[in-house]
């Protein structure tokens, strides 16, 4: 998932200011589980505006499971809403970065041949994993997955250094050099291996990490699905 948090109330009024008409977006993915864009997020939202003497044309929430950055879903729920968006002044994303750009490109540019402002309500954190409260950072989405080699345990994301080929040999009784409160990811991995009985995999050698996969812009292309 994408964590998140809301942006200041203050910075969201200065890029709505002087644009009286708004539409509010909302995510029933990442979005609502973070509580930066789910239906009440959005309604607070819409509350909110309202008081600072904008007019809120609409305020989407989609249900929950319904993911603002899978463009199928968005089109299909915002052309219930195309007179709103086509009238207002500015949009404003209650979802990541991933939402705001599907909208702004599949919906507004590629479906409805619009340019409009278009404005995030959150900062994104990155890729998290856990919950239902709290929520790590475990995979930086590197192209080339390392875990197979490392017990299911990322260095490059939870080592300090990234350290892709054992430890850097700082480690003070099992906790990282860089931030003593937190363990060392080598040692963790070391430790699984050998409960897993697998330590010959570090002695293996082995290709190098293959970083032209973190090129970006990536893509991706894949069959649709079907959607209801
Ligand atoms: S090695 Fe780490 S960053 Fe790369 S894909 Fe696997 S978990 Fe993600
Ligand atoms: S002490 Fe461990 S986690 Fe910290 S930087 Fe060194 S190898 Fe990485």
């Amino acid at each position: 998932m994408i964590g998140q948090v809301q942006k200041p109330l203050e910075e969201i009024l200065e890029y709505l200011e002087g644009k009286k008409k708004i539409v509010i977006i909302g995510c029933g993915g990442c979005a609502t589980v973070f509580h930066t864009g789910g239906e009440p997020e959005v309604k607070e939202m819409a509350n909110t505006l309202t008081r600072e003497g904008k007019e809120v044309l609409a305020a989407i929430a989609p249900p929950f499971g319904e993911f603002t950055c899978y463009a199928p879903w968005s089109k299909k729920r915002l052309s219930k809403y195309r007179k709103e968006i086509e009238e207002c002044d500015a949009i404003l994303m209650l979802s990541c970065g991933d939402g705001l750009q599907t909208v702004r490109e599949f919906v507004l540019e590629k479906e409805y041949n619009l340019t409009k402002p278009i404005y995030p309500g959150t900062n994104p954190m990155g890729h998290m994993g856990g919950g239902p409260t709290l929520f790590k950072e475990k995979c930086q989405q590197c192209g080339e997955c390392e875990l197979g080699r490392v017990a299911g345990i990322c260095p490059l994301t939870q080592c300090a250094k990234g350290l892709l080929n054992g430890p850097c040999g700082g480690s003070q009784n099992g906790k990282c050099e860089v931030d003593p409160e937190k363990d060392c990811a080598w040692i963790l991995i070391y430790e699984r291996l050998k409960k897993l009985g697998e330590l010959d995999k570090l002695r293996k050698p082995r290709d190098p990490h293959d970083w032209s996969k973190v090129k970006r812009p990536r893509q991706l292309e894949v069959s649709p699905l079907e959607i209801e």
